[in-house]
């Protein structure tokens, strides 16, 4: 008989939820600064308005699980929202503002919103929503809100969130097809907001100022509106105007340590950092992410001193799960190795795991090149999409997210994925990654960007064609040839030219090869 007595857990049982972020801004960090196009404002200040805005949820009858839903571009009223509407017990949805009228009304019919408040500037775009969705019994401006909150009392008795209750919906960008909605809860924030703030995932402190290029509605803006406070770190947002001019002039004047977004953003501002006229000794890194980083651009922004740190994730992953932090094995590296790398795309972050899966589903060697669907799970990977059974079974197996790339993992679990599987191409049996050909044409100096799309061929089923924004005089397709060799295989060297002013690109910026696909659909090769 033993003598001891029973043991149980004897740690505190607080619920992880976003709770104790804002408590932390709030207190701990009240002096940080919040910065948007139309002024300043202190965590401190932003927390009391977050107090008073769920006083008025509450007054317009919006109960926990309820779903609130935003419209709107990146600014401190946007984050008091992230922080206002899960405190209440309710649902964000944060609304992708840049998505056709129909998937606007898709979105926000299927979530079952109650309430959304756009921005003044946006309204017209949405006013009408309440004719078309049954569930939808207001609309209103951030404005409105600001007003009703500026006369109510702050509340003091915030509800008991439970860490598994839903804070948030966003759905993904539809680059693949419809969007499709991926349900958050409180502990998949907080654990989401630590874990991204490791040393070796983006390693955020109270001294970096953060400027999320990224918009707040996709993706839950990198998780940035709580990992950042979480830290301390400040954030300044651009607003609309996105341009390179502005980024330029907020990285300046604000002293920025941390800016992320797609890989097109940091393309544009890269000839006025070249130029000298975009100040960046502020710039500790440039987080690149949604799509993989072209190494032209990563050699040019090493070159004036500024580091891309390219991090991976998908809007089921809440959405950070991976940066590509040389490890260990790679310290005596020059740099020229270490930059190759830094364009993998990395190591699973801690809390996560990850597999290599065969097309029989069986799990694949980390041997390096064996190359399959690149698979995650762990307590911020979704595990089904909102109200979705069919792509659900389609998309998730087993507990674990079919992530649609495909990649290859070395023995110690750092991985490059090659191409998303539906952008492979596929040309006699063989694949052909487009992102690497993309990269291979990128280097030559008469392409500004290039977009690789596979295009129907009688003879190998598809074969690469690319379509180029040209620097100057396009390349031929033969001096594109003489430029590749050497480069990447001969069989991969894409049959065609195609010059456009403009890549189209999807509504968050990454290149749409939907579109593209459907332009060369009618094109068939020998
Ligand atoms: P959507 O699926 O609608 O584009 P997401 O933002 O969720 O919206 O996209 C996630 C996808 O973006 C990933 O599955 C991957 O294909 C791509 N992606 C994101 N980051 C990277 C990266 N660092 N390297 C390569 N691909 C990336």
């Amino acid at each position: 008989m033993t003598t001891s007595a029973p043991m149980t857990d004897l740690m505190g049982g607080q619920p992880l939820t976003i709770r104790p972020i804002f408590d932390r801004m709030r207190t701990i960090y009240a002096d940080g600064e919040v910065v948007d196009a139309t002024g300043r404002t202190t965590y401190g200040e932003l927390s009391e308005r977050v107090l008073r805005i769920v006083t008025v949820l509450r007054e317009l009858g919006v109960k926990p699980g309820d779903r609130v839903a935003t419209f709107a571009n990146n600014s401190a009223r946007h984050l008091e929202l992230y922080y206002a509407i899960p405190l209440a017990g309710a649902v964000l949805h944060m609304v992708n503002i840049r998505l056709y009228a129909e998937q606007i009304e898709y979105v926000v019919q299927h979530a079952g919103d109650v309430v959304l408040v756009a921005d003044d500037d946006l309204l017209p775009a949405v006013e009408n929503l309440t004719e078309q969705c049954p569930d939808l019994r207001l609309v209103m401006t951030m404005s409105e809100l600001a007003g009703k909150a500026a006369v109510a009392a702050p509340t003091t008795d915030l509800p008991e969130l439970q860490e598994e209750w839903p804070s948030g919906i966003c759905y993904t960008s539809g680059t693949t097809g419809m969007p499709k909605g991926v349900v958050y809860s409180h502990r998949s924030m907080y654990v989401h907001a630590m874990a991204a703030c490791m040393a070796d995932h983006l390693g955020l402190s109270e001294h970096d100022r953060v400027l999320p290029v990224v918009p707040l509605f996709h993706a839950c803006g990198w998780g940035l509106p709580y990992a950042a406070p979480f830290t301390g770190a400040e954030l300044v947002f651009a607003g609309a105007d996105t341009s390179p001019a502005n980024l330029a002039r907020i990285i300046r004047e604000e002293r920025i340590t941390f800016a992320g977004g797609v890989p097109t953003i940091w393309t544009q501002l890269l000839p006025l950092a070249k130029s000298g006229e975009a100040d960046v000794s502020s710039l500790r890194a440039l987080m690149v992410g949604g799509a993989a980083t072209p190494r032209p651009l990563m050699e040019e922004w090493d070159a004036l001193g500024v580091p891309i740190l390219q991090l991976w994730g998908m809007t089921e992953t809440a959405p950070l799960a991976c940066a590509s932090r040389p490890r260990r094995r790679h310290k005596d590296l020059d740099e020229e190795a270490r930059r190759e790398v830094r364009l993998k795309t990395g190591t699973i972050f801690a809390g996560l795991e990850a597999r290599i899966v065969g097309d029989d589903g069986v799990e694949l060697p980390w041997d390096g090149e064996s190359v399959g669907e690149l698979e995650c799970r762990g307590p911020w990977v979704a595990t089904a999409y909102y109200d979705d059974d069919a792509l659900s079974s389609e998309k998730f197996r087993d507990g674990w997210l079919r992530t649609g790339d495909m990649a290859f993992m070395e023995p110690d679990g750092y991985f490059k994925i090659v191409d998303r599987s539906k952008d492979l191409v596929k040309s006699g049996g063989e694949w052909i990654s487009s992102l690497d050909l993309e990269a291979a044409v990128m280097a030559h100096p008469r392409v500004c960007e290039a977009a690789v799309v596979g295009v129907r061929s009688v003879r190998w089923d598809e074969r690469p064609v690319v379509v180029v924004v040209p620097e100057g005089e396009p390349p031929t397709v033969a001096e594109l040839h003489e430029f590749l060799t050497g480069r990447v295989a001969k069989w991969w060297f894409p049959d065609d030219i195609v010059v456009v002013d403009e890549i189209p690109k999807t509504s968050v910026g990454k290149y749409d090869k939907k579109v593209m696909r459907t332009m060369l659909a009618d094109r068939v090769l020998p």
